[in-house]
């Protein structure tokens, strides 16, 4: 059975001091979060050591990294690497978020990369797509979408990408307060996940999570959370207030 999963993208943004408080808010308040849903909070790559001995008792919490990269070590400055993340007990990691493609140039061969050295040490990708406005009024949105996840995940097996947590993220509603509708956002799940089991087949199709990112508040979590494909979010804005992510967490 596919989880329910709740994952705040915290991004660049709180310094240590503040980092720390929220994260005390979120345990402190760890009885009001959903203990049917995966909650996950993906902080700043510096803070992740720290953050892994503060949660290391709250299993309730998994920790997410941002970005890593898909060589276990070596003359990579500034990177970090699925073997390091491993060593903090991370559990989770965002690849291809919009932002990284647009900013950084990541293209989907390094995306697929990225993927597989992260299943290959158990850690799970939360594999971001999603297209720009211009693409959503082009109409050929489906395409697009389901090209991004072909090109970076087909080449896995059954039993990998089983691993992977697929993130539809419409760029046009990052950031913008501009949610997609649940049927907008409905329709490409659904479309995700009738592609995965025609590839993979029913089991394996219906067992992977696919959540909706852009602007997900807990106003408009219920309805999109009710929809058949859509089995949570990842939360941007919203997850730095521990509140508001709390209430995404019990949209479902
Ligand atoms: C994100 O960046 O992954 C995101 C969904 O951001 P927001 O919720 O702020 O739109």
């Amino acid at each position: 059975m596919r989880k329910k999963i709740v994952a705040g993208n915290w991004k660049m943004n709180l310094d240590y001091g503040q980092a720390k408080n929220l994260l005390q808010d979120l345990i402190q308040n760890k009885d009001k979060f959903n203990k049917d849903t995966e909650v996950i909070i993906c902080p700043s790559a510096p803070y992740l050591g720290v953050f892994a001995e503060l949660t290391a008792d709250h299993d309730w919490l998994k920790l997410g990294a941002q970005n890593s990269y898909f060589i276990d070590s070596g003359a990579f400055t500034g990177e970090i690497s699925p073997t390091q993340l491993k060593s903090l007990q991370i559990n989770y990691c965002l690849v291809g978020h919009s932002e990284r493609r647009d900013v950084f140039d990541e293209n989907y061969d390094l995306l697929s990369k990225k993927v597989k050295a992260l299943i290959n040490h158990d850690i799970t990708p939360i594999f971001c797509c999603g297209e720009q406005l211009q693409v959503r009024n082009s109409n050929v949105y489906r395409e697009f979408v389901m090209k991004q996840i072909e090109d970076s995940l087909f080449s896995l097996s059954a039993t990998e990408i089983e691993k992977v947590v697929i993130a539809y993220e419409p760029i046009w509603a990052i950031g913008t307060g501009k949610t997609a509708t649940a049927e907008q956002a409905q329709e490409i799940h659904g479309i995700i996940r009738a592609r995965l089991i025609a590839n993979y087949g029913e089991k394996i199709g219906n067992n992977v999570s696919i959540l909706y990112g852009g602007s997900c508040k807990p106003d408009n979590a219920k309805e999109l959370f009710a929809q058949a494909d859509i089995d949570g979010g990842l939360i941007g804005g919203a997850s730095l207030n521990a509140e508001d992510f709390c209430a995404i967490s019990n949209s479902f």
